[in-house]
């Protein structure tokens, strides 16, 4: 016994430890594999994730390889041994922040973002050279003009506009070029900016590239074109819509990057809190069809996203969903999408929306109820069978309830199908790497309905991190504070008592107040301020949301003189939020 582990300590020292080339890969291993580990160290922090026990498991298991690796003797064991042993905690982190990061922060096996982390200021610098590439509307490559192409400026001022505004995140991009000067806007998560003007010559030679890409009429300068192309970024194949028209004044150019990329979450995926959620997910019971939900928001609030996701809540098995889309971005599975475009041979929409409904559908969506006949389609008594799902483009659940009642023309026919009014806004989410954690002060507690036995901690946007003693601008939200966008949304059930409240007297507050009583489903306020609580988003994002914006004159409420209902001013928010939940 004590001799055999004499012979197993002679051999492990004389002739396997020491061994020069085993010991060459085990350092180069645990040199690459180091370098990985001080990499994802500081992807950690940025990722928000507990610090202390991910340094341990992946030093640890650092550690433990090169250990593991030294003291098995032949190397074609102790070698993979080695990689095993560093490699599974860094595989296992990569999974566990993939399930906490944004899509776009995600690592993927061979993704840009995991080379991009890597070589980080090279790929900057490589990207103001131009690093962009094109597919043209057939998906097919456009190679790059070279060096005395005619088409060099264009090209470059494509580049320049699409690479900085995909490295600042932006989702879209407006530009209108006049006589005498250029306006270009790219928008980040909802909020639009206002980019370095080139000069109205490259602005419409970049707009003709671009134009010839999607596969328009390079000539046209007039009527409105729509079409799509793809831009090619660290690899990445990003759909881009394009859409100009040109007036007297100039032309108007719009870019959107991959606008179908949030139109398949399903219900939960969707950001309702879980109170609103729960009576949502319900409208998809197929015992209970039939009625009218009308969905609203205002321009550029995610409404289109929100509707599709209600439609995904039903079965496309067993109920047949038919949609009429004016606008159709996103094709969902099992869902028969109709496309309404006005200059299809004459067929005017009320006329098709029609023709959908005597195929007799179990679920329909309605985009437009603004043109006449559509509302008193949709709540006319012989369809109460089938659900419909209207998108209404207001603000807020009263004016939604008045557009309604204004499409129908009648109190008592619009009353009487609604079954449910959800309103929403897009609200920024804070970037979890570098938000800012403090005390509310007792007044603001009390305003947000937090008692004082408790203590909480709300965070506020900074957009900056600390990197070794250095204050830097946050990675992962290129200092915005802010990264990705979540809903505020407000759901109005109306059962019987709140009908009758609105038909035949109009009495929108009462029907209002009888509902939020009953149901406690938070307003729009009380959704934006539980936002605030857990985290999710700053206190002075929920005010910008909830403020008004004052410039618009309020069009829906107005001037809907005989059919909208008695009260139409909005009964919520109160001035101050109740601490009520
Ligand atoms: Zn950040």
């Amino acid at each position: 016994m004590h001799h055999m582990y004499f012979v197993l300590a002679q051999n492990v020292s004389s002739e396997f430890l020491l061994d020069p080339i085993k010991l060459l890969i085990l350092f180069a291993t645990a040199l690459v594999a180091s370098g990985i580990v001080s990499k994802l160290v500081s992807d950690i922090h940025r990722c928000g994730l507990p610090c202390f026990k991910w340094h341990g498991i992946l030093i640890g298991g650092l550690v433990a390889g090169f250990f593991a690796g030294l003291f098995i003797p032949t190397i074609w064991i102790s070698w993979p041994v080695q990689i095993i042993f560093t490699m599974g905690p860094i595989l296992w982190y990569w999974k566990s922040r993939n399930a906490v990061v944004p899509e776009k922060q995600k690592f993927i096996i061979g993704g840009a973002k995991v080379r991009a982390m890597f070589k980080k200021r090279g790929a900057t610098k490589a990207r103001s050279g131009g690093t962009l590439s094109f597919k043209d509307t057939n998906k097919k490559d456009r190679l790059n003009p070279g060096k005395n192409d005619p088409l060099l400026p264009a090209f470059q001022a494509a580049d320049k506009l699409l690479s900085n505004s995909l490295l600042a995140r932006a989702s879209r991009i407006d530009m209108v070029v006049k006589a005498d000067g250029v306006t270009t806007v790219h928008t980040v998560d909802g909020i639009r900016n206002k980019l370095e003007s080139t000069t109205p010559e490259i602005a419409m030679s970049m707009i003709d590239y671009l134009k010839d890409l999607c596969g328009l009429d390079v000539k046209e300068r007039r009527k409105r074109q729509n079409g799509s192309c793809w831009v090619i970024n660290e690899e990445i194949v990003i759909p881009l819509s394009f859409s100009i028209a040109g007036s007297s004044t100039g032309q108007q150019m719009r870019l959107d990057f991959d606008r179908a990329k949030n139109m398949s979450r399903t219900i939960p995926q969707v950001g309702f809190l879980p109170k609103q959620e729960k009576v949502v997910l319900e409208l998809a019971d197929p015992l209970a069809r039939g009625g009218v939900v009308l969905v609203s928001a205002t321009a550029g609030q995610g409404l289109t996203s929100t509707c599709l996701s209600l439609l995904s809540g039903h079965d496309a098995f067993t109920a047949a969903v038919k949609t009429l889309e004016k606008n159709l971005i996103h094709r969902l599975d099992g869902v028969d999408h109709q496309a309404w475009t006005s200059t299809q041979g004459g067929v005017d929409y009320p006329t098709q929306l029609q023709s959908i409904i005597r195929r007799s559908p179990d679920v329909v969506y309605v985009e437009d109820i603004s043109e006449t006949g559509v509302g008193k389609l949709v709540a006319a008594s012989n369809n109460s069978d089938i659900r419909f799902y209207v998108a209404v483009p207001a603000d807020g659940v009263s004016a939604c309830v008045s557009e309604w009642f204004k499409s129908v023309g009648n109190i008592n026919l619009a009353a009487e199908p609604l079954r449910m009014v959800i309103a929403q806004k897009l609200c920024r989410k804070l970037c979890v790497a570098c938000r800012v954690g403090y005390q509310p002060s007792p007044e603001q507690a009390k305003k947000l309905g937090i008692t004082a036995s408790k203590p909480v901690e709300l965070y506020k946007a900074s957009g900056k991190v600390q990197v070794k003693n250095k204050i830097i601008e946050c990675p992962m939200c290129n200092g915005t504070g802010y990264l990705g966008q979540t809903i505020i949304s407000e759901v109005f059930i109306i059962d019987a008592e709140a009908r009758a409240f609105l038909a035949p007297k109009g009495d929108f507050k009462s029907a209002y107040n009888a509902s939020r009583m009953k149901y406690k489903l938070p307003g729009m306020q009380e959704s934006a301020l539980q936002r605030v609580r857990d985290g999710t988003t700053s206190l002075e994002e929920a005010i910008r949301i909830l403020t008004p914006a004052t410039a618009k004159p309020s069009a829906p409420a107005a001037g809907s003189a005989q059919a909208a209902p008695a009260s139409t001013k909005p009964a919520s928010p109160p001035s101050k939020p109740k601490a009520s939940s």
